[in-house]
């Protein structure tokens, strides 16, 4: 298969996000390879995800279903072994879509939606792993379910619902330490027994990996800015 040249920086970028998430790993004390890297490609075309589908990433986020369903599809035929996140907002209108398209939706935030994802999961017979995203800085514009309510919303979607909960995720807020936030992450999914906890962007993902993050989740180190 042809590689496009320009998308070289790409795979460079890629190489050396690996090469700082190994090192940070073993600065943890952690076994190597104990973090997944969720190469974030939002707004990115497919032209430049594919570089990496070909040298061997297959695990992949987007933030937004409609744009998902626009280049996933095409990549999967060729790759059908790639894995890919939900890590934006979900709509419960799009609750079909996003459960026909992800194997794992990384932002149940609310009751409405997890009753939503339940019901369609039931019709459809497909089972993403959830993770519940937690809103650790309490920021009234933020998504995700308040720190305080977060016990019981992880408990009904579990035991009422039956909803597959495998991790938590959070998004600090941006002006702050985020230390404290991964840390509160991490000791919520301890109390749950929940082993996925995805935390970490392109500026924080080396201290997410030293709070016990599985799963970092980084765009910009790898495909450069947004626009
Ligand atoms: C865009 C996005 C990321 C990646 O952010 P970068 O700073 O570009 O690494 C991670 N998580 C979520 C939820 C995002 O929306």
């Amino acid at each position: 298969m042809l590689i496009d040249d320009s998308h070289q920086d790409v795979l460079l970028q890629f190489n050396a996000v690996t090469a700082e998430l190994i090192a940070a790993e073993k600065a943890a004390g952690r076994p190597a390879g104990s973090v997944r890297l969720v190469a974030v490609s939002k707004t990115h075309p497919a032209e430049r995800i594919r570089p990496l589908l070909v040298n061997g990433h297959r695990l992949f986020g987007e933030n937004r279903v409609q744009e998902a369903q626009a280049k996933w599809p095409g990549l999967r035929q060729d790759f059908p072994d790639l894995e890919l996140h939900l890590i934006g907002p979900l709509q419960t209108n799009k609750v079909r879509e996003a459960l026909a398209l992800f194997d794992v939706i990384e932002t149940v935030d609310r009751p409405k939606l997890a009753t939503a994802l339940a019901a369609e999961m039931q019709k459809c017979g497909r089972r993403p792993h959830c993770l519940i995203q937690v809103n650790t800085g309490a920021e009234p514009q933020k998504a995700g379910v308040l720190p305080d309510r977060a016990d019981l919303f992880i408990i009904d979607c579990r035991d009422r619902l039956g909803l597959p909960i495998e991790g938590l995720m959070c998004i600090p807020p941006v002006d702050e330490d985020p230390s404290k936030h991964f840390a509160l992450l991490s000791a919520l999914a301890d109390r749950h027994n929940l082993p996925m906890r995805s935390m970490g962007m392109s500026s924080d993902y080396v201290v997410a990996v030293a709070a016990g993050a599985t799963h970092v989740r980084v765009g910009t180190a790898i495909f450069g800015r947004r626009s």
